[in-house]
């Protein structure tokens, strides 16, 4: 017989990246205090995204899960929360059209906070420190002392994700997610620049549904179509002490959810069969993603589908293919097969940003557009020859004009880098290069 799940029992597992915490005792205080905290999301919320996922896995909705690599502690004004908002919406018009079923916005947000990484000590300046491993670990200065960990973070990790919470609730219930709003801020996007124009196509039969729409008698402002437009929080469940005290049973179906996101996820780093972040999310019933990376056998992946779906149940898993440009086209299909063999009704995500990462001759962590453009390409050529459902893409970007990831429309050069080089962690695709690869999406579900 299985053991009963509690959110806690992880602690008696295997675990993974997780920080060096100073005092045993101030974790303990930390994660008492959380349990007392209010929750940021509610089960009946977390419900509603499993049908939507449900239908993902039926090839009835398309999934956009995109924001930072990392959220930063020192930037959540509401301007970077609505610029982010802003992009993702402008991209799930595109998607939406050309994929011709509702588009699933998740965001990489309110809560994103916690890095696994490759190794655990960085050289700086001739000095080992420990790597970064987010905010709610430490600061990313590159100091010994900013490096340390400290649990009081995950306090003030909470604080800001209930305030971004807020503030996208803010948004998107003040009529700023309108649909017809996202597609005039796209035809300025395509009228003003010139990686826009080869867009100009697809703007105006979008313009040309809206206004089909309209003479119908639809209203786009309506109250209705506006609820509809929701932006789901996530982000990776990598610090367990933090998601068992945000973990409540829902007193009318005696489930549990874990209430710090609507959807957690587990890295290519700690999505062990048998170890603690598989145990955990094995016992929440909220949709729950697992990285898929270059190095998973058929044989593990249908392991963790196991113990992550046992009653195959659709909505409940997102598998997250993060292969790289030249090995998702070989890689891939076996996977997809054995899990449809398997009977998993999962969502399959392609992820084209974490295997395509490089270092700049300058020493800046970058990934090409093509490559990145190359790897969704390839996802989607595998699903066609199998018959699935390519079930959406799972980007890092923001809503700010950052020069982290070289290429598209307007060409990031290497030498180019330097200029606005801002994120704490992994390169991000800013906004221009976010819209471009939307469209260049939209060109290839249309084909
Ligand atoms: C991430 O999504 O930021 C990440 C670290 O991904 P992965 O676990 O796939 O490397
Ligand atoms: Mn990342």
């Amino acid at each position: 017989m299985e053991l009963q799940w509690d959110p806690w029992d992880w602690q008696d597992y295997e675990i993974a990246q997780q920080p060096s915490w100073r005092s045993q005792d101030e974790l303990e205080a930390v994660r008492r205090e959380l349990r007392l905290r209010a929750p940021l999301v509610f089960p009946r919320e977390i419900d509603a995204l499993r049908r939507s996922l449900a239908r993902a896995a039926q090839g009835q909705a398309f999934v956009l899960q995109a924001g930072d690599c990392a959220e930063s502690f020192h930037d959540h004004s509401a301007a970077a929360i609505r610029a982010k908002l802003r992009v993702i919406l402008q991209m799930a018009v595109v998607l939406t059209y050309s994929s011709g079923v509702s588009v699933v916005k998740i965001g990489r947000i309110a809560g994103q906070y916690a890095k696994p990484r490759s190794s655990d000590t960085e050289v700086h300046h001739g000095l080992e420190i420990p790597v970064f491993r987010g905010h709610i670990v430490h600061d990313d200065d590159p100091t010994l002392e900013a490096r340390q960990p400290d649990p009081q973070r995950m306090l003030t990790a909470y604080d800001l994700s209930r305030a971004t919470v807020a503030t996208i609730k803010a948004l998107t219930e003040g009529g700023f997610s309108d649909l017809s709003r996202a597609h005039s801020w796209n035809q300025d996007f395509v009228a003003s620049s010139p990686e826009g124009e080869r867009y100009e196509a697809i703007a105006a039969e979008i313009e040309r549904a809206l206004r089909f729409m309209a003479a119908c008698g639809i209203d786009l402002s309506h109250e209705e179509v506006l609820h509809q437009i929701t932006l789901w929080t996530s982000h990776e469940a990598l610090l367990l002490g933090y998601e068992a005290a945000l973990t409540r049973r829902d007193p009318s179906s005696q489930r549990f959810y874990d209430l710090s996101a609507h959807q957690v996820w587990i890295g290519d780093r700690t999505r062990e069969p048998k170890g603690a972040h598989v145990r955990f999310v094995s016992g929440i019933a909220n949709p729950v993603g697992v990285k898929v990376g270059p190095t998973m056998t058929s044989d593990e992946l249908l392991a963790v589908c196991g113990e992550l779906d046992p009653d195959r149940t659709p909505g409940r898993l997102m598998l997250v293919a993060r292969m790289g440009h030249d090995t998702v086209r070989s890689a891939l299909p076996d996977l997809v097969r054995a899990v449809q063999s398997a009977g998993h009704p999962v969502v399959w995500l392609c992820d084209p940003m974490h295997g395509n990462t490089f270092v700049s001759e300058a020493g800046y962590k970058t990934r090409d557009f093509e490559d990145i453009m190359d790897e969704i390409t390839g996802f989607f050529e595998v699903h066609r020859r199998l018959g699935t459902w390519p079930g959406g893409i799972h980007i890092e970007l923001t809503g700010e004009d950052v020069t982290e990831c070289l290429g598209g429309g307007e060409g990031v050069l290497e030498t180019e880098l330097s200029r606005a080089y801002d994120t704490i962690c992994d390169p991000r695709l800013n906004a221009r290069q976010s819209l471009d690869l939307a469209y260049r999406v939209a060109e290839l579900l249309i084909r």
